[in-house]
């Protein structure tokens, strides 16, 4: 039997793609040859990335409302710094919330006046910051929704004038948001969608063309709208599976769907970490992450207890960040429902047990 995998990243996908995608590495399209060993501009192929632009759109509503879709290599990480290579005029607004938007913040300092509008670095980024001010003269204010390592997720975005930029690797398709208030979406796969080696990035076109320097070809997102995501050969398995998955979302019933599914997972197992006497959740309450679950053993030493009893229950992938510690539980749209069940069992059998 599979594991239950709780794994941050890469992360569990839905098993009916994982069938899907082997069975398209020996034989795809019924053309009796590998996807792998194709052109990427055979229709076919060309098929698979116009299916998964419209279905990123699609998912998102925000079909025909002068956004574009492409699927890019480098991961999330080469998009901290595309983002101010294409955007970044003068002076850019940045939220700390934890690693990942610390390294997009060092980044962009390469490329202008970067300001820190609001940081949680104070108490080991375990809250959202709220009520900060975004300089209305910024050429972009860039957020991360949802804090993979430290579990806090952004519930409400801020209302500003200028272009808002978001990194959602690690929450893309897992709840309903306005979606129409970002000017600039990414995420790497590899969190909610498919293996490593693309990012989703959705952009509004019009917030393109500001900026004054020299920008090299590879690193312009001008270039990659223009060549469809197709300006040099693009990550063909990973795009596939990435589309695989966002039609299974779609055949679901799409995020408003899975938002439900999400919400049912991420009750059961915080409603377990704060009855449970042996538990202890890591982040402030109402900043809580659906989908990256901290907490840590009140005791430690009923730690390798705990441990064993997860393995012994199939439970993989639940070690915490290692800049962290303690526990982390990813709950991505894949995991199933019984399988957080399977984890809050083992809770309360240490409950027992001590
Ligand atoms: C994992 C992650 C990244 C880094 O992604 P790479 O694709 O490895 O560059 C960036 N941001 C967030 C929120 C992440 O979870």
């Amino acid at each position: 039997m599979k594991k239950h995998n709780f794994s941050a990243g890469p992360c569990i996908l839905p098993e009916e793609v994982l069938i899907k995608a082997s069975e398209a590495v020996i034989n795809f399209n019924n053309d009796n040859l590998s996807l792998l060993e194709i052109s990427h501009r055979s229709k076919p192929f060309v098929a698979v990335m116009e299916k998964a632009r419209s279905l990123a759109l699609e998912l998102l509503g925000l079909e025909n409302k002068g956004y574009r879709a492409l699927f890019l290599q480098g991961g999330a990480s080469l998009e901290f710094l595309m983002v101010a290579y294409n955007l970044l005029h003068k002076k850019a607004a940045y939220l700390n919330t934890g690693t990942w938007s610390d390294k997009a913040i060092k980044e962009a300092s390469s490329f202008g006046e970067v300001v820190e509008v609001a940081s949680s670095k104070d108490k080991g980024f375990s809250y959202i910051p709220k009520n900060y001010q975004i300089p209305e003269d910024a050429d972009y204010f860039h957020c991360t929704s949802n804090n993979t390592v430290a579990g806090t997720q952004i519930k409400t975005f801020p209302d500003t004038k200028v272009p808002l930029v978001c990194d959602m690797s690690s929450d893309i398709f897992s709840r309903q948001l306005d979606f129409e208030k970002f000017d600039l979406i990414y995420a790497g796969a590899q969190k909610n969608m498919g293996p490593a080696g693309t990012t989703l990035i959705i952009i509004k076109e019009s917030i393109l063309g500001k900026v004054e320097r020299h920008i090299p070809s590879m690193l312009n997102y001008k270039t990659h709208i223009e060549k469809d995501s197709m300006f040099n050969t693009p990550a063909v398995f990973p795009v596939y599976v990435s589309m695989l998955t966002m039609q299974w979302l779609k055949d679901l019933g799409g995020i408003s769907f899975i938002e439900k599914v999400n919400d049912k997972k991420a009750t059961l197992l915080y409603s377990e970490i704060d009855r449970n006497s042996l538990f202890n959740g890591i982040v402030a309450k109402e900043d809580r992450s659906t989908m990256n679950a901290t907490f840590n053993l009140v005791d430690e030493s009923y730690k390798d207890k705990f441990d064993s009893m997860c393995v012994a229950a199939g439970i993989s992938g639940i070690n915490g960040h290692r800049s962290v510690g303690g526990y982390r539980a990813s709950m991505y749209n894949a995991l199933p429902l019984y399988s957080v069940q399977a984890l809050v069992d083992v809770m309360q059998e240490l409950e027992r047990s001590v």
